[in-house]
């Protein structure tokens, strides 16, 4: 192997500190997001000093950059400090050296065999901002869950110096937009050496130059994710920007973007000599994968066809959207300006090349990423039944030859990491009475049954104690703005100062996109506010959530509900929470009662903030789109509206906001507040035992990864290794051993 990785860590910290001796392995674990999802190892930068671990956001190694010196040696001599230390030290070590995984011994033969993973974005933590919303934390879900079954799987992505944007709202609810840049130094990710100990550059052909990149790594437990990064001196300034902000709305940007995670991606993965037999592109951005492969494949002596044959066959593709825009494609002049010698190389001439991904629009010919990808993979899925059904008409055209209900797009429904979501109280509940391995078990639906046997007293302890963390943030945060100087007094209200820890609380936070409809509510104003407003019954809403800052609807969505939100006759139970991220994700579907979605069917491919919310023993309240037309059974929440699709938005929204208003007046309120004399409303409690225990096993990424891996990475991988392809077999890759 001639390419480094380099270590898994640093040998001090950038900034040239080390730490004391006896525990000089934290910044080992600083390097390793493996601490995010355990319940425990936090506490290692907590203790040593909790105001600091709270201004760097949870950050482990700008914490272990800025921490006073005292501090760590008062913790390396502290008995207690110490032996916490070891145990946790000796549960990552164990973790990390473990042979035994669900991987190894379904496919023991398949351990050397790599699975890429393509993304363009990764929602791992709070401290890492590469993401913008449901794809990029589903993403960093899957990394996790392929590190706790083993998965020979390695990511890529990129690092985006600026993230994704930060929220502010001005005081008529007008969206502002901000961009922090990062400062590399001072996150988790450590850069990729080549042997001669210069970093490593991959490089890729735009018009008229040729762009560098250099890679990062995270390590995401067992598995590592590549980040692509073009902010090098030797590009124009305008290069260096690619990997600046996601999801630009320059098209020259993007493609140019697509064009460096796809081409990009496969050549960083080569020079790291790692040789992945299936390949997964979620979502279209990196089908450009699939062409580069098909270009390796030309070069190597295989006709086009022969070559896209055997790409075909071990490549995965899942779609993610039910709305038509949302699938980006580019007009066929500018695919011809980036593309005109790249065709070439495939053996490819103009026309043959843009008919792998014209779609025909009516408004004339595109080029569309989705096309391509279902044109260069053999494995394709929607992220819920009901999307894979949208999928099938949605991209019938591909297939014409086939009726509609035959077109190969299956679905794989999304699930969230379990680990990550679980609120810490709740976990130690779970471990007492599930029994402690039982996240070794945790998609059996046997496992949570016993669900049933925890007492409603310890389960409505743990219910409020999350109610008031939620409570105690939003109002440390709103004391912080308030000091800053930068709010009027009435967005202080806004931010929450007024809510009540022991009222019924209604969460809604997600994208802000108008199909998401977060103003369904606003249709019977009056009706909101004899909710929020009753005497004894109060009702709150908290709302948070971004909205893209092209999409101008979204943001008068926005700036609607803000003015309500403002509004002295809602009592300020009506709350705007700015900026939302998976931090506030993590409060809010840990903190609420009910968890409030109202996308407009069929346009939600999945959703997963409301599987969150469930295993936390929150309430669904939503429509049966995506994920919840398969969860919902009736005990376990409530569904807003029929299983039926509307042919028009008004009648919709008119016969879904009527039957919002009924199920929170007859049904969620009066449940919330039907109390015994202990103060405990028993039949709300089982309600939530209904749905920790149908939404714990089904809708993990335990279930999920397990199900990619049989239905789709294993055949592909199979595929790659049959003799009959004409080539020779791929060597095989030991990932553990890349770069040792
Ligand atoms: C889980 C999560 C999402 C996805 O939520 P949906 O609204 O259900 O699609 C988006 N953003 C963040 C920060 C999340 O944690």
């Amino acid at each position: 192997m001639t390419i480094l990785q380099g270590p898994n860590h640093p040998e001090t910290l950038r900034n040239g500190v080390s730490l004391p001796r006896r525990i000089n392995r934290l910044m080992e674990l600083a390097y390793n997001l493996w601490w995010t999802w355990h319940p425990e190892s936090h506490r290692l930068f907590e203790r040593i000093d909790a105001v600091l671990w709270d201004q760097v956001s949870h950050n482990p190694v700008k914490f272990l950059q800025q921490v006073e010196r005292k501090y760590l040696n008062a913790a390396a001599q502290d008995r207690r400090y110490t032996d916490f230390y070891d145990r946790i030290m000796a549960e990552f070590d164990a973790y990390m050296a473990r042979t035994q995984t669900w991987y190894s011994s379904t496919y023991p033969e398949l351990l050397n065999r790599p699975i890429a993973y393509f993304s363009m974005e990764f929602g791992l933590h709070e401290s890492l901002p590469f993401y913008a919303g449901g794809l990029g934390v589903l993403s960093g879900d899957h990394l996790k869950e392929a590190s706790d079954c083993g998965l020979p799987l390695v990511a890529v992505g990129f690092l985006y110096q600026q993230g994704y944007f930060r929220q502010r709202l001005t005081e008529d609810g007008w969206q502002e937009a901000s961009f922090d840049t990062i400062n590399p130094n001072e996150l988790a990710i450590l850069p990729v050496y080549a042997a001669d100990g210069t970093e490593l550059r991959v490089t890729v052909g735009l018009p008229g130059r040729t762009v560098l990149a250099r890679a990062w790594r995270v390590q995401v437990g067992r598995t590592s994710l590549y980040l692509l990064d073009t902010d090098l001196e030797e590009n124009s300034p305008g290069d260096r920007q690619l990997t600046a902000r996601l999801y630009d709305a320059d098209p020259d940007m993007r493609i140019s973007q697509f064009m460096v995670l796809g081409i990009g991606g496969v050549r960083a993965l080569r020079a790291l000599g790692i040789h992945p037999v299936a390949w997964h592109m979620n979502e279209g951005h990196s089908a450009f994968i699939g062409l580069e492969r098909i270009r390796e494949l030309v070069a190597a002596g295989r006709t086009f066809a022969e070559a896209q044959a055997e790409v075909r066959a071990t490549t995965v593709f899942t779609t993610h959207t039910s709305v038509p825009a949302g699938n980006n494609s580019f007009p066929l002049w500018l695919i011809e300006k980036y593309f005109v010698d790249y065709w070439k190389e495939l053996g490819l001439d103009r026309d043959s090349f843009m008919a792998l991904a014209v779609h025909n629009e009516p408004w004339g010919p595109t080029f569309g990423m989705t096309p391509l990808a279902m044109r260069l993979s053999a494995y394709h899925n929607g992220v819920s039944e009901l999307h894979g059904q949208v999928s099938r008409q949605l991209w019938h055209f591909l297939w014409p030859d086939l009726p509609e209900d035959q077109v190969p797009i299956g679905y794989i429904t999304n699930g969230i990491h379990t680990s990550t979501w679980l609120a810490r109280r709740l976990r130690r509940l779970l471990d007492t009475y599930l029994g402690t391995d039982w996240i070794e078990r945790l998609d059996d639906p046997a496992t949570w049954e016993r669900v049933w046997e925890i007492p409603d007293e310890d389960l409505w302890a743990v219910r409020k104690h999350l109610k008031r963390q939620l409570a105690a943030f939003i109002r440390d945060r709103a004391r912080e703005q308030w000091t800053r100087g930068q709010a009027h007094p009435v967005q202080i209200v806004s931010a929450g100062v007024l809510l009540d820890p022991y009222a019924l609380t209604i969460g809604f936070a997600r994208r802000f996109a108008t199909y998401k409809r977060a103003n369904l509510l606003l249709r019977d104003v009056e009706r909101l506010r004899k909710l929020v407003t009753h005497r004894d019954r109060p009702v709150q809403f908290i709302f948070a959530g971004k909205a893209h800052p092209a999409d101008d609807p979204a943001k008068h969505i926005i700036q609607d509900l803000y003015q309500l939100v403002k509004k002295p006759e809602f009592g300020g139970r009506l709350v705007f929470l700015e900026d939302y991220d998976v931090r506030l994700a993590r409060l809010l579907v840990q903190g609420v009662d009910v968890w409030l979605n109202t996308p407009r069917r069929p346009l939600e491919a999945s959703g997963t903030s409301g599987q969150k919310a469930a295993i936390n023993g929150v309430l669904n309240l939503s429509v049966l789109d995506g994920w919840w037309r398969e969860g919902y059974n009736g005990q376990n929440g409530w569904a807003i509206g029929d299983d039926k699709s509307y042919p028009d938005y008004e009648a919709q929204d008119e016969a879904d906001c009527k039957s919002l208003y009924n199920l929170l007046e007859n049904e969620v309120v009066p449940l919330y507040y039907d109390r015994d004399p202990d103060n405990i409303p028993h039949q709300w409690l089982k309600k939530v035992k209904a749905s920790i225990a149908t939404v714990g096993p089904a809708f993990s990424t335990r279930r999920m990864v397990k199900e990619y891996t049989a239905t789709m990475y294993v055949p592909a991988i199979r595929q790659g290794l049959a003799p009959s392809q004409n080539g020779k077999q791929p060597e095989p890759t030991a990932l553990a051993e890349v770069g040792s």
